[in-house]
């Protein structure tokens, strides 16, 4: 199912909360809404769910207005943060309970209820689970119980709020894997809100960055990453250097100030001056503990800079803490010119 967003807006008292966002998203997509919190993230979820309505703009699902659709006959599945399952069922009627109380001419079967129940146990990889409560699981055994339980219902639109927000890195990082593949046998229409770039970049096939109720760009992660449309971006998804040129022999750019940013792994380190952009700088810290070693180098100007070198070329350049070094930028990820 396709959704598209039309100039929708949204205000809490005086404040904005959603201004004339606009936004497509195609059948089959898994789609990562990325901002810090407040930017209005779960508020456009809640509004394309239906739990919340807009004061202007509109929500298609599959090129209709949804404005006459109720949230139950939106056929949209819904897992939070904190979806508590109900504590007093098994884990067997959590997921069957969508299905137990659907109208009676379209309510399965006992026997088909059983059976639905059992391969979505299977889908989510808890099949040994049915019978126990939900105190009895791990909080990542309940959140892919609560995946279960929302495609019960066979939704046509999975909404998925910070689903793995209250869980710790390691368990995170396994259920966010475990999504894309679940995704990409299920192709269900995904949206999962995140304020996490990692956990955006890794799963999403289109991310949507947001701030201050707007979106400030839509792309693939390699997109966003590595050609962000705003500072906003390129800050919001990952550290980021800044270095002051004024550039001469440029055109239309001449003598003008202009500020380049450049990621840590884009700057290469070197013992001696590589070119104008050379920066000198101390080397204050270093992390070798990772598959790069985190380096952290201060300027004359007091300006700290981050960089990351492999292993390999640590060793080499035989790196240690108040040497002199010259950074030197590879790739310049975004250029400002009017500062
Ligand atoms: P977070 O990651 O913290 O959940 P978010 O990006 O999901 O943030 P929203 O929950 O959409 O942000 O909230 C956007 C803004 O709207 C916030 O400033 C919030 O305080 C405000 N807001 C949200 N719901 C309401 C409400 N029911 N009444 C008043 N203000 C609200």
């Amino acid at each position: 199912m396709s959704i598209k967003v039309d100039k929708v807006t949204k205000t809490f008292g005086q404040f904005k909360a959603l201004d004339e966002v606009s936004l497509d998203i195609n059948t089959g997509e898994l789609i990562a809404l990325l901002g810090p919190s407040g930017s209005g993230k779960t508020t456009l979820l809640r509004i394309i769910a239906g739990l919340e309505t807009a004061e202007a703009g509109e929500i298609l699902f599959h090129g209709e207005d949804t404005k006459e659709t109720k949230v139950k006959d939106r056929n949209v599945g819904f897992v939070f943060q904190h979806y508590a399952l109900f504590r007093h069922m098994t884990v067997f009627e959590n997921i069957a309970f969508g299905l137990r109380v659907k109208p009676k001419h379209l309510r399965p079967t006992d026997a088909q209820i059983k059976e639905r129940v059992h391969e979505l146990l299977r889908l989510v990889q808890l099949d040994w689970v049915a019978n126990r409560y939900p105190a009895q699981l791990s909080g990542g055994q309940r959140q892919r119980i609560a995946l279960a339980r929302a495609l019960a219902i066979e939704p046509r639109v999975l909404l998925l709020d910070e689903p793995f927000g209250s869980l710790d890195a390691q368990v995170r990082k396994e259920l966010r894997q475990w999504l894309r593949r679940f995704h990409d046998d299920l192709h269900i229409t995904t949206l999962f809100v995140t304020h996490d770039q990692e956990e955006a970049l890794e799963v999403a096939d289109k991310i949507v960055v947001m701030n201050k109720g707007k979106i400030e760009q839509v792309g693939s992660p390699q997109d966003v990453y590595h050609n962000p449309a705003s500072v906003f971006v390129l800050n919001f998804l990952g550290n980021v250097n800044i270095f002051h040129a004024r550039i001469e022999e440029e055109q239309g750019a001449a003598g003008k100030p202009r500020r380049m940013y450049v990621r840590p792994h884009q700057l290469t380190v070197s013992r001696f001056s590589l070119s104008a952009d050379s920066v000198k700088a101390a080397i204050t810290f270093i992390n070798p503990a990772g598959s790069m070693v985190k380096i952290d180098a201060k300027s004359r100007q007091g300006e700290i800079f981050q960089v990351e070198v492999s292993q390999e070329e640590h060793a080499q350049l035989k790196l240690a803490k108040n040497d002199e070094v010259f950074l030197t930028p590879k790739k310049i990820t975004y250029c400002e010119y009017d500062i």
